[in-house]
Parts: structure tokens; C-alpha cells; sequence
């Protein structure tokens, strides 16, 4: 597996690049935040995990962070730092970090870490439904479209997910209709318009495609 390490301590650098490379890991060290962002620009997809140092030359680590996951990437992202205020911490995990680690750590901790980050990495690919920059975690019941959490009602997301199930088919009113209420509910007549309509305003106005005469669909990103 591929991992980015950004890091401008070259101690630092120097003893994490080599720990993991005994682990097994294919390390690729660069030592500022411009050429981390170069590194991930050009092949984001490439990297299982991303080391990235906070206070970095030439780009710090939390707009890197910032630029990476507006522009869609979930690449995971393990922020090291010695920053250890709260509020650096805060801010590293709302900007889209998956983790962090405090400096010093133990090159142990740093492997654990890593696992555990990977694992949850593995269980999670099973169940989301993704379709360009949204993706639908069933399990967390969480939507996110980019690095934004979405918030939608119990409805919104029962249809946001029927979907994303299948982008790309359309799915009658009626269909929908039929994942959104149970048995014998009492449906109003433009629920599923007005869930639509809700859903747009919060996934933006093209996210859902109104078929005349069919119904809705997701186009695949
Ligand atoms: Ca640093």
C-alpha cells in the first residue's frame, strides 16, 4: 500500500519513512504542503493513507487538508502534529482528518493508528453507496457531499439512499413512494415531490433528475 507522508522534520520523516517501509508500506516522503498537494492531485487515488504534518512550508497542512476534500478526495488522512490544542485538533477534524496523533508519538501507536484507520477503511467500503462527490453511509446514517455532512430527515435520506442504490435507473413516484412508507401509511400526494425538492436544495439543484412522465433518477458521476 501506498502512503503519502508530509512532513518537514526530517526526523521525524526519516524514522516514520523507515518504520513503515520495514512494515511494508511503499512510503512517498515529501517535505512541504505544495508537494503534498501535488503529490495528491496527480495521483489522490493512488494513496491507502495520507501522514500529514500541520505546520508545513509553502502550504500548511490544514488548507492542504482543506483544498484535498473540497476538490472530493477521500483519501484517508491521518493528521500528525505537535499541535496539541484542542482547538488544532478541532479544526484538523472539521476540515476532513480521519485521526490524529500528537508528536511525540511512538512508532508503535503510529502503526496501530494506521490499522485501525484502514480497517474502518474496509468495513465502511461495504455498505456505502457513493456517485461522484456524494457518498450514503447506511451503517452511520451520515450523507456527505464532499467533505460536508448533510443533514436530512429520516425521509429524505430513506430516498436519497433508494437512489444511490442504482444511479443512473430511474425510479418511479410510486416506487419511491413504497420505500418511504410502510404498509397502510397515509401518503400525501406530493411527498415525494416535496422530499425531491428538500434534497436539491441540499445536494444542489441537479443532484436529482425529474424524468417527465418516469419519475427520478441520480445521473452517475
Ligand atoms: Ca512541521
Amino acid at each position: 500500500m501506498r502512503i503519502l507522508l508530509v512532513e518537514d522534520d526530517p526526523m521525524i520523516g526519516r524514522s516514520v519513512e523507515t518504520a513503515l517501509t520495514q512494515d511494508g508500506y511503499k512510503v512517498e516522503w515529501v517535505r512541504d504542503g505544495a508537494a503534498g498537494k501535488l503529490a495528491l492531485d496527480t495521483a489522490r487515488d493512488a494513496y491507502g493513507l495520507v501522514l500529514l504534518d500541520l505546520g508545513l512550508p509553502r502550504k500548511s497542512g490544514l488548507d492542504l487538508l482543506k483544498e484535498v476534500r473540497r476538490a472530493g478526495s477521500k483519501v484517508r488522512v491521518l493528521v500528525i502534529t505537535a499541535r496539541d490544542a484542542v482547538a488544532d485538533r478541532v479544526a484538523g477534524l472539521d476540515a476532513g482528518a480521519d485521526d490524529y496523533l500528537v508528536k511525540p508519538f511512538s512508532l508503535d501507536e503510529l502503526g496501530a493508528r494506521m490499522r485501525a484507520l484502514l480497517r474502518r477503511d474496509i468495513a465502511r467500503e461495504d455498505n456505502v453507496l457513493r456517485n461522484g462527490d456524494l457518498a450514503l453511509d447506511p451503517t452511520s446514517r451520515t450523507v456527505t457531499l464532499g467533505a460536508t455532512f448533510v443533514d436530512l430527515s429520516v425521509r429524505e435520506f430513506a430516498l436519497l439512499a433508494a437512489l444511490l442504490e442504482r444511479p443512473g435507473t430511474a425510479l418511479s413516484k410510486a416506487q419511491l413512494e413504497e420505500k418511504l412508507y410502510g404498509w397502510g401509511e397515509e401518503v400525501e400526494s406530493n411527498a415525494v415531490e416535496v422530499h425531491v425538492h428538500n434534497l436539491r436544495k441540499k445536494l444542489g439543484a441537479t443532484a436529482i433528475r425529474t424524468i417527465r412522465g418516469v419519475g427520478y433518477v441520480i445521473e452517475r458521476a
